[in-house]
């Protein structure tokens, strides 16, 4: 009888393979975000947004540390792979209240900042009132925000409570193996399901070169090609459109099918890089984007746009 290796097994022989997934390091995923968001800042016309969401991603960081994810059972995932699905699903998945000890948590802190100017206290204390009185209120803005949905008063308390769903399930996903993961649907986080924010040519170690999609949610990472769409798989028609005189490694993949953009970022032009940080830091190439006629298909899970009518 030959020996029958395991996935994972099979995979760690072929030392040439593209890893498929880069599961977040719970160590610094959140404080590597607040640094560049601090150093972007800088420069920013919107320095003051970038300063406050570097101090949220610190709480964050902060949380992340100390919070006890929720087990995930084998049986979940063992069946997520048997049916390409994803097994922290974003809409779908039974949510431990933990999360909004979560949120309570980083309210407070964001609050409690000397640095925090006097508006955004304000909100971080009226989102907290909320949590306590109505908290029924908080899960219905958490389905919204993680099936891509926010609407009117709800914009601006959007990234906070984005920002504890974060730390959830960042905290399930780094506790995950590539073996465990499925492939998934195209275009969707394998973990969680949820559409990239960005995508980001990596440097170092055994991604170095390659070009992975980052989940806004959980934080993980997954392969795909270069010079393919992210939205519809083409790979005619993709052009690369960047600022003039803007940073270095710092563009907007277009697709003419299907007339979409997603921001790809290239660490070789600058090592610390980070896709949602740098993003954010970049709204003037989403202006640019819009003028010619491109959509953008998912958001930033620190910036919300009203999606009602
Ligand atoms: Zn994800
Ligand atoms: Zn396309």
């Amino acid at each position: 009888m030959p020996r029958i290796l395991p996935r994972g097994e099979i995979e760690n022989l072929d030392h040439t393979r593209i890893p498929r997934l880069r599961i977040p390091e719970r160590a610094g995923v959140f404080s590597d975000r607040a640094a560049r968001l601090r150093s972007l800042a800088d420069a920013s016309t919107i320095e003051g947004y970038l300063r406050l969401m570097a101090r949220l991603a610190e709480a964050q960081q902060r949380a992340l540390k100390s919070f006890e994810a929720p087990a995930i059972d084998d049986d979940v995932l063992a069946q997520a792979r048997r049916h390409e699905m994803p097994p922290l699903p974003a809409t779908g998945l039974a949510r431990d209240p933990a999360w909004r000890a979560l949120l309570a948590r980083l309210l407070d802190e964001v609050a409690g900042d000397a640095g925090t100017p006097a508006q955004a206290v304000a909100a971080c204390n009226a989102l907290a009132h909320t949590l306590d009185t109505a908290p029924e209120r908080v899960e219905q803005m958490a389905d919204a925000l993680l099936a891509g949905r926010v609407e009117g008063a709800d914009v601006a308390p959007a990234p906070f409570v984005m920002a504890a769903l974060q730390v959830y399930w960042t905290a399930m996903a780094s506790g995950l193996r590539e073996s465990q993961l499925p492939v998934g649907a195209f275009g969707l986080c394998p973990t969680c399901g949820t559409p990239p924010v960005a995508s980001v040519v990596r440097i170092g170690g055994a991604h170095d070169g390659y070009r992975y999609l980052c989940c806004p949610l959980c934080s993980c990472e997954w392969h795909l090609e270069r010079v393919k769409c992210s939205h519809c798989a083409t790979t005619k028609g993709i052009a690369y459109h960047y600022i003039e005189g803007g940073r270095d490694g710092v563009k907007a993949e277009a697709c003419d099918g299907c007339r979409s953009y997603r921001k790809i970022f290239y660490q070789d032009k600058d090592p610390f890089m980070e896709p949602v940080a740098d993003d954010l830091g970049s709204l003037a190439l989403d202006m640019l984007m819009g003028e010619e006629g491109y959509a953008r298909r998912s958001g930033s899970p620190l910036l919300w746009q009203d999606t009602g009518d």
